[in-house]
């Protein structure tokens, strides 16, 4: 008898929504010796990386960088701004909210948590409606998860600061974007939001380890005020060394060359080219989804996340067991259902360093999957996703014919 070996030739396909695979262009960045990080070269690095991730956050408020997983940033956003037993209000749109929002009640604040089903974002009705209510303004703060990357649904955020201004209320906005910063369309200035929290290891193409926060003049101003005790995550001490690029403890300084690398990559292909890259893949693998008969856990097409795709599970059939035939059988890495969703999902990460092939990879992959896995679908998604891809190349040479003609 035949058997297949499972020793890995090749390149393994790691699409979890993150971590994301890592070009190369950044891995050799990281491999350089680590410097004196209160010597003078490392001043530059330290300024050049502030001032373009201003860029990429869309603002020219104040950024910091921690040493530290995304759950690090979550928590400074909180301690620097708040106080004891402060309201907050957040909504249920899966995972990481409900995992958002455990950290706020350890920290002893007061959770408004409204019910979701997570199928859908944020509503700004809701914002509004509730925000309106608050006549004494108890609620202090609203936090929200620009991209849910347990279910592939994005929250539209410019609409829920609207919600907020409509209300006439001075909460603050806070949004988790780790799953969506350099990914997917978003403005930390224009859509007044007062600290924006994001990670390193999805759209921004690293390795797990940073984390960051953008502040408002507004979130800043109100530090004077908050009592949540706070130390390592303190943004006083680190924007006060940060002004001549530096850091108030030991930067991560190889992942800060990363950074630099990244953050080259972005600015070179253009963040708007960025996420129209993202929403094509997004799109080309919805045409996959729908042609295999299977269904998008996101219920409304404009809350589609351009990220990641969450697709559920014909009933009878276990999500982990199809993910454990595709990472043997095809060296693929898919994203497992979380907490309530898991078994029931499974999510493929379309996020960060992709491309078309690797994108096809991946869906042959699934479709693979499917087959061996004995999972009733339809044959031809992989030829969807090809047909859509085409179709948007040829829109697009069609649009850069008539600009040369014009
Ligand atoms: C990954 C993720 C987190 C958690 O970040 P860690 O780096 O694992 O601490 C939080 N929120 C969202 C939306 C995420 O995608």
């Amino acid at each position: 008898m035949i058997r297949f070996s499972n020793a890995p030739s090749g390149r393994h396909f790691l699409q979890i929504p993150g971590p994301t695979n890592v070009p190369d262009r950044i891995l050799r960045a990281i491999d350089n010796p680590t410097i004196d990080h209160r010597g003078p070269e490392f001043g530059a690095l330290g300024r050049k990386v502030l001032a373009d991730l201003k860029t990429v956050f869309r603002t020219s408020q104040d950024v910091v960088i921690y040493p530290a997983s995304g759950t690090g940033a979550w928590e400074a956003a909180l301690v620097n701004t708040l106080s004891p037993g402060d309201r907050v209000l957040m909504f249920e749109t899966g995972h990481f909210a409900a995992l958002w929002r455990e950290l706020a009640l350890r920290l002893g604040l007061e959770v408004e948590f409204v019910a979701g089903d997570w199928r859908h974002g944020v509503d700004p009705a809701l914002v509004e409606a509730r925000l309106a209510e608050d006549r004494r303004h108890a609620i202090r703060a609203v936090m929200v998860v620009h991209n849910e990357t347990s279910t592939g649904v994005t929250s539209r955020v410019a609409a829920i600061r609207q919600a907020i201004d409509a209300a006439g209320h001075p909460a603050l906005l806070m949004v988790d974007t780790i799953s969506s910063l350099a990914s997917i369309d978003y403005r930390h200035d224009e859509w007044g939001v007062d600290v924006t929290v994001a990670g390193s290891q999805k759209g921004l193409m690293l390795p797990p380890g940073l984390s960051f926060n953008a502040i408002s003049k507004k979130a800043l101003a109100g530090q004077k005020t908050a009592r949540l005790p706070r130390s390592y995550w303190d943004w006083a001490p680190m924007l006060a060394a940060n002004k001549t690029g530096y850091f108030p403890y030991t930067p991560a300084t190889n992942l800060l060359y990363g950074l630099h690398e990244a953050l080259e990559m972005l600015l070179e292909e253009g963040l708007d080219n960025v996420f129209a890259r993202h929403d094509r893949h997004a799109e080309a693998t919805r045409s996959a989804v729908r042609a295999w008969g299977l269904e998008i856990l996101c219920a409304d097409p404009a809350e589609y996340s351009s990220a990641l795709t969450a697709i559920v599970m014909p009933a009878g059939h276990d999500a982990d067991a199809f993910r454990k035939v595709t990472l043997e059988a095809c060296d693929l890495s898919l994203g497992a259902g979380l907490s309530k969703l898991a078994g029931k999902v499974f999510r493929i990460g379309h996020l960060g360093s992709f491309n078309d092939l690797m994108l096809m990879g991946t869906l042959s992959g699934v479709e693979m999957g499917l087959s061996l896995a004995g999972v009733p679908h339809e044959k031809g998604g992989a030829q969807a996703a090809m047909d859509c891809l085409v179709a948007s190349r040829r829109l697009a040479g069609d649009a850069a014919d008539t600009r040369s003609v014009a």
